[in-house]
C-alpha cells in the first residue's frame, strides 16, 4: 500500500506541478506526467478521477492553457548548475506570468553560437534569464540563448549578492568589484521581469 493515498476528487481545480496520486492508485491519463511514481498535472484545469478504470486527467479549463512550446520566449531564474548544464525554473512565458512550475535545461551547446567554454561563464544560481524553447520532451524544455536578445537579464555577485552591472562584455559588482562572466542579453539590467 502507497505511503499517501489520493485524496483528489473529481472536479478540483488544479495547476500544472500539483499532485494527482502515485502510479499504484492511478494510470496517468491526459493532461497529466508521471514523475517518480507520482502522478502531477501537466496543464491546469479540473481533474477527473475515472475510478472505473482507475485513471486521473486533467480537463483544461481554458483552451490553450499557457505552457511554453517549441518557439516561446520564456524567463526564468537559474536554480543551479550541473556538469554541462543550467537548469532553469521558467516562471514566464513572453509577457505572461505562469501559474505552474516548469523547468528547463541549457545545455552548454546552446548558450552562444560561439564556443564557451564552461557552463558557469554563461550563467550562475539566482541569474534571470530570458531563453528560447528549442524542444520538450517529458515535459523538460530544451532552452537555448545562442541569440543577442537572449541570455542573462539580471546576475547575482557571487560574492556578496549585489547585482551586477554590465561593463562591455563582462559584469562587475558595484559593491566588492567582482569581475565575473556571463552570457549576456542585449537587454542586460534594463528589462522588467
Ligand atoms: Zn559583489
Amino acid at each position: 500500500m502507497p505511503k499517501t493515498r489520493s485524496k483528489r476528487q473529481s472536479g478540483q481545480f488544479v495547476v500544472p506541478g500539483a499532485p494527482l496520486g502515485v502510479i499504484e492508485e492511478f494510470t496517468s491519463g491526459n493532461g497529466t506526467y508521471v514523475e517518480q511514481g507520482r502522478i502531477y498535472a501537466k496543464i491546469s484545469g479540473r481533474t477527473l478521477l475515472d475510478l472505473q478504470n482507475k485513471t486521473v486527467s486533467i480537463f483544461p479549463l481554458v483552451h490553450g492553457a499557457r505552457v511554453p512550446k517549441v518557439g516561446s520566449i520564456v524567463t526564468g531564474q537559474v536554480l543551479n548548475l550541473q556538469n554541462k548544464t543550467a537548469v532553469i525554473r521558467i516562471f514566464e512565458i513572453g509577457k505572461e506570468q505562469l501559474s505552474g512550475v516548469f523547468s528547463g535545461l541549457l545545455y552548454i551547446s546552446d548558450v552562444s553560437r560561439s564556443y564557451v567554454d564552461s557552463i558557469h561563464d554563461a550563467c550562475k544560481p539566482g541569474d534571470i534569464v530570458r531563453a528560447k524553447v528549442i524542444s520538450e520532451k517529458n515535459r523538460i524544455f530544451h532552452l537555448s540563448t545562442a541569440d543577442k536578445n537572449l541570455g542573462v537579464l539580471y546576475a547575482l555577485c557571487s560574492q556578496c549578492g549585489h547585482v551586477l552591472q554590465q561593463k562591455r562584455y563582462k559584469v562587475s559588482c558595484p559593491n566588492c568589484g567582482n569581475l565575473e562572466k556571463r552570457q549576456i542579453a542585449i537587454e542586460y539590467g534594463k528589462a522588467c521581469v
